[in-house]
């Protein structure tokens, strides 16, 4: 039966009175789209599932429809919280055939909330959190639910890392698909650097594997350019004998900034690969293990995290130590999970978050004088700066070698607003704002996309610069009718007839 047309539901009342039931007509609100299922529909899908379909109407569905950033509220139409890889696919077909807006959920970290949508599917994947060290071959492979304190866990066991962010309870989906970057970026490379391949299911409901070997545009595009092309459903990783770091933060007084940002900047261009340090502005929290006279001062410091040779690290950090006597010193040796964790309480769900972030080159003495300005001004307890290097490893591979573009920035800046209260909302988002504009003018004028809120789609572009239109076009071939759209998303160029993509 075609059921297409704006009277579909007296059309099928009439011809089918006995399946009768209700037709869901809605217009979404943003793209007046027309979705459209059956109650039958509906119960056929919630049948064919081995996880568990949430409607809006069941317990559990306020929990299930949270997202990591209290300032984030949508209502869903569902939530599938998938058990497998078939149940992906069916989530994708059932969306894709009622024409219903779709979002795919891994950790819920995403600070725009785009692992969640209104009046929507949700495919989420938390259920999804398998895990499989292969010592022998250095890999890890990950189910597209795990978070990084799953794959933390799992590798310490042997010995071996791989590279992701600061926060563990941050999901392996959405860091993966946008870049990954965090303490061993230096060392190891972002974390589609250490991406050997991935299980995907596509627009059309098929599932593929793509690699260096197989579906190589797809591999391509899939490192950095987001959740554009497909839900990953397994990853895996190429893995580090990281077992013992020596880090943690080293925190300075603000009268000191200047000085430490220009000593900073040069330090980290010099720094061998196995040097990792990001640096930041901060109101240092009130409790163990930071002394009292320093509880809810503003400071600004370094992270600092060396995966060499442990016993060559206090050699590496003498002359750290001797620049400047830290205010606090917090360095030492540290299990690779832990460092990974240390942020974890800090930074729990719930709370309200504003974020904004650029690619930086050069941080001249003019920037730094406007850091200096707004960065001693940290509003409240949990909001932050922070300066990753991208440098080392992750610097040497070519722009043009995955879909993220940003190889030859020496830093990701992220100004970060936080805070419990939301009526503290205002004040962090206006924080925010305003050091960014006094600091985008120093940027290249892209973000990395996972530092990034709904900000449209010329920053998207900037962002991803002279990969935009490769992307766009196997965008097309994957995707050409947009379906995975809740996301930085990358319009599908419309594909020759030999189907084609630049190489
Ligand atoms: C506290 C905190 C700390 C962070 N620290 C870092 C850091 O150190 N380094 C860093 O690089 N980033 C960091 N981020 C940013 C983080 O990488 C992004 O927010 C990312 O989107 C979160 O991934 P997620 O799977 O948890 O998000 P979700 O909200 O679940 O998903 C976000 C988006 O990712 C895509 N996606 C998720 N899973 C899949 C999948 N399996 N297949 C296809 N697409 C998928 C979807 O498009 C979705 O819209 C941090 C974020 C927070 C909130």
């Amino acid at each position: 039966m075609g059921l297409t047309s704006d009277g579909l539901a007296m059309k099928f009342t009439k011809t089918n009175p006995l399946q009768a039931m209700r037709i869901y007509f809605n217009s979404h609100p943003t793209k007046k789209l027309k979705t459209m299922f059956t109650e039958t529909s509906l119960q056929e899908f919630r049948s064919s599932l081995r996880g568990t379909l949430i409607e809006p109407h069941d317990t559990g569905y306020e929990e299930a429809r949270k997202v990591y950033n209290g300032m984030i509220s949508k209502k869903p139409r569902m939530i599938v919280k998938c058990a497998d890889v078939a149940d992906v696919m069916r989530s994708v077909n059932f969306a894709r055939e009622s024409r219903l807006l779709l979002s795919v959920r891994s950790g819920g970290h995403n600070a725009g909330g785009l692992g969640i949508c209104d009046d929507g599917v949700v495919i989420d994947l938390s259920s999804i959190k398998y895990t499989c060290v292969d010592p022998e071959a250095g890999t890890i492979v990950a189910g597209g639910g795990c978070t990084w304190a799953d794959i933390d866990h799992a590798t310490h066991a042997f010995g071996m890392a791989t590279p992701s962010g600061i926060i563990s309870s941050t999901g392996v989906g959405g860091l993966t698909t946008g870049g990954g970057l965090g303490h061993l970026t230096r060392k190891c490379g972002l974390t589609i650097d250490n991406l050997l391949s991935a299980d995907v299911v596509l627009a059309d409901g098929s599932f593929v594997t793509a690699s260096a070997e197989k579906n190589a545009d797809l591999f391509w595009a899939i490192r950095g350019g987001g959740g554009n092309f497909g839900v990953i459903t397994a990853f895996t990783f190429r893995l580090h004998p990281v077992k013992m770091v020596y880090g943690g933060p080293m925190l300075y007084e603000l009268t000191e900034a200047e000085a430490v940002m220009k000593w900073y900047r040069q330090l980290i261009k010099d720094a061998p690969d196995e040097l990792n340090g990001f640096f930041a502005f901060l109101v240092v929290p009130p409790g163990p293990p930071f002394p009292e006279h320093l509880h809810m001062k503003n400071m600004c410091g370094i992270v600092w995290a060396y995966s060499g040779p442990m016993e060559k690290a206090e050699e590496v950090f003498r002359p750290i130590r001797s620049f400047k006597k830290p205010a606090l010193d917090l360095v030492g040796p540290i299990p690779h999970p832990a460092l990974q964790s240390m942020f974890d309480a800090l930074f729990v769900s719930g709370m309200q978050w504003y974020w904004k972030a650029d690619f930086v080159k050069e941080l001249s003495d003019e920037a730094i004088k406007k850091h200096i300005e707004h960065g001693s001004k940290v509003p409240t307890m949990h909001s932050t700066m922070h300066l990753y290097p991208i440098n080392g490893a992750a610097g040497r591979v070519g722009n043009k070698d995955t879909a993220w573009n940003n190889r030859d920035a020496t830093w990701a800046m992220v100004i970060v607003g936080v805070d419990p209260d939301p009526a503290n909302r205002d004040k962090i988002t206006r924080w925010t704002k305003e050091y960014w504009e006094a600091l985008h003018p120093y940027s290249t004028g892209g973000a990395y996309v996972n530092f990034m809120m709904d900000e449209g789609e010329e920053r998207i572009k900037a962002t991803y610069g002279s990969n935009y239109e490769r992307l766009a076009s196997i965008k097309g071939k994957y995707d050409p009718e947009n379906l995975f759209r809740v996301n930085q998303n990358i319009k599908p160029q419309k594909q020759s007839k030999m189907n084609e993509v630049p190489a």
